[in-house]
C-alpha cells in the first residue's frame, strides 16, 4: 500500500507550535471517514482534517495546517487503522494531552462523557446493536490510539448523553413495558453535543433573564430538534435511532409505523430493503428526485422544478410542525436557535419554517435574517417578537474537547 503527499509544504511542523498549548485531539470516526481536530486548551487555535473514502482506492486525508495550508495525502485502499496512524503522525509534534472521541450511542448507561477503560471500550462495542454503522468505527478509533499512545488518556463523548435528562413521558414509546425493561427500547436522541453547544452558547449571549427555554434546530444532512430548559434536554425529535423525527437529506424522519408491513405485503420488500430506503433514498432526495443537498434543490426550485419546490415545502412544514410541538416540553419559551449547514446558511428555509409557526407571535427582520450565513452568529428577531431567534454555528469538536478536559479534570 503506497501513500503520497500532493502538497509537500509541511511548514506547520515547525511554526506556531506555541499557539497550541496543551491541545486535545478530537476524533469523530464514521463508517468510512474520520473527522479530526486538534484544539488548544483555550479553544482559540486548532488544526483540522478529514480522512475520507476509507477502504476505497480513493482513500485520502485532507489536512489543514495551523497556517491554513491544505495538504492531501492519498492512502489507496487504506482503512481506519492506517488513516489514524497517518493522522497521529501528522499531529504528534504538538504533544496532545488527551483524546476525545465522539461516540454515537451510549445507550441507557451513559448520561455524560467518561474516561476510557476496558469496560467502557467493551460497552461501546456492545452498543453496536443500537448503532451498527457507528459504534464499531468509534471503537476502532479508541483502539488505534491505545495501540500507539497507551499512556494518553482518552474520553468518549456520547451523542445520546445530553438527552439522558429527558423525562419518561418524552423517552418512552407507547409499546409494551417489557420491551423497555428487557430490551431497552426507548427514545435516546442524537446530535447531543450540538444541541448542548448551541443552547449553552445562546444562554451565554442572550440578554434575556434565565432560566432559558430553547428549541434548538440542528438542520444539516441529518436533522434534529431539541427542547432544552435550563441547560437540560427535555425532549428531542430523534428516537431509538437517528431515523425518527424531522425530514432529512436522505432520511424520511417520521412515517406511519404501518408502512413496513404495507410495503412488505404490497411489494414483497424485506425489512432490510425498507430500512435502507428510509435511511438512504428518502428525505429531500426522495421527494425532489434530484439530490440530498439543499443548495442543488434550492437552485432547481428557483428554476421551476416542481418536485424540488415540494421537497422544500415539506421539509419546512415538518420542521415547523415539530418545533411547535416540542415547545410543549418547555416550561418557558425563550427562543429558537438554528444551526447545522441548512440552519446556519439557508435564509429562506429559516423564514419558511417560522412562517409555518405563524400563530406564535414571532416577528423578525428579513434584513437581519439575510445577513446571517457563512459562519455568522447573531439574532434576527424584532424587539416585540414573542420569542428570540438566533443563528449559532455549531461546534461539536469544541464541545467534545471541553467535555474531554472536564472529564479528566484538566
Ligand atoms: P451539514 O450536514 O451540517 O454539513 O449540512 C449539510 C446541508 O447544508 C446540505 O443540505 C447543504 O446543502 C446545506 N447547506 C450548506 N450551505 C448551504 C447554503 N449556503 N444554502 C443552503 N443550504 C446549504
Amino acid at each position: 500500500m503506497s501513500d503520497s503527499v500532493s502538497n509537500t509544504t509541511f511548514s506547520d511542523r515547525n511554526s506556531g507550535k506555541s499557539d497550541l498549548i496543551n491541545p486535545t485531539l478530537v476524533l469523530n470516526c464514521g463508517s468510512s471517514s474520520i473527522k479530526y481536530a486538534l484544539i488548544s486548551e483555550d479553544e482559540s487555535t486548532r488544526i483540522t482534517g478529514l480522512a475520507e473514502n476509507l477502504g476505497l482506492d480513493t482513500a485520502r486525508i485532507k489536512h489543514t495546517t495551523l497556517n491554513g495550508e491544505k495538504l492531501e495525502i492519498t492512502i489507496p485502499g487504506g482503512r481506519h487503522e492506517l488513516a489514524l496512524q497517518k493522522i497521529l503522525a501528522l499531529l504528534e509534534q504538538y504533544h496532545f494531552v488527551a483524546v476525545g472521541h465522539r461516540v454515537v450511542h451510549g445507550g441507557r448507561e451513559y448520561s455524560k462523557a467518561v474516561r476510557v477503560d476496558a469496560h467502557v471500550l467493551e460497552e461501546v462495542k456492545r452498543l453496536k446493536i443500537l448503532a451498527p454503522l457507528h459504534n464499531p468505527a468509534n471503537a476502532l478509533g479508541i483502539e488505534a490510539v491505545q495501540a500507539i499512545y497507551p499512556d494518553i488518556p482518552q474520553v468518549v463523548v456520547f451523542d445520546t448523553a445530553f438527552h439522558q435528562t429527558m423525562p419518561a413521558v418524552a423517552y418512552r414509546y407507547p409499546i409494551p413495558k417489557a420491551l423497555y425493561e428487557e430490551e431497552k427500547i426507548r427514545r435516546y436522541g442524537f446530535h447531543g453535543t450540538s444541541h448542548a453547544y448551541v443552547s449553552e452558547r445562546a444562554s451565554h449571549i442572550t440578554t434575556a433573564k434565565g432560566p432559558h427555554g430553547w428549541l434548538t434546530a440542528h438542520l444539516g444532512n441529518g436533522c434534529s430538534a431539541a427542547a432544552v430548559y435550563d441547560g437540560k434536554s427535555l425532549d428531542t425529535s430523534m428516537g431509538l435511532t437517528p431515523l425518527e423525527g424531522l425530514m432529512m437529506g436522505t432520511r424520511s424522519g417520521d412515517v406511519d409505523p404501518g408502512l413496513h408491513i404495507h410495503l412488505k405485503r404490497l411489494l414483497g420488500m424485506s425489512l432490510e430493503e425498507i430500512n435502507d430506503m428510509l435511511n438512504n433514498d428518502s428525505g429531500l432526495l426522495g421527494i425532489s428526485g434530484l439530490s440530498n443537498d439543499l443548495r442543488t434543490i434550492e437552485q432547481a426550485a428557483n428554476e421551476g422544478h416542481v418536485d424540488a419546490q415540494l421537497a422544500i415545502e415539506i421539509f419546512c412544514y415538518r420542521a415547523g410542525k415539530y418545533l411547535a410541538s416540542l415547545s410543549c416540553a418547555l416550561p418557558e419559551f425563550t427562543g429558537i436557535v438554528f444551526t447545522g449547514g441548512i440552519g446556519e446558511n439557508s435564509v429562506t428555509t429559516r423564514a419558511r419554517i417560522l412562517d409555518v409557526m405563524r400563530h406564535f407571535g414571532i416577528k423578525f427582520s428579513e434584513d437581519k435574517n439575510k445577513s446571517l450565513f457563512g459562519g455568522g452568529e447573531g439574532s434576527f428577531h424584532d424587539e416585540d417578537s414573542s420569542i428570540e431567534l438566533w443563528v449559532i454555528p455549531t461546534d461539536e469538536e469544541c464541545q467534545i474537547a471541553k467535555e474531554t478536559r472536564q472529564t479528566l479534570g484538566f
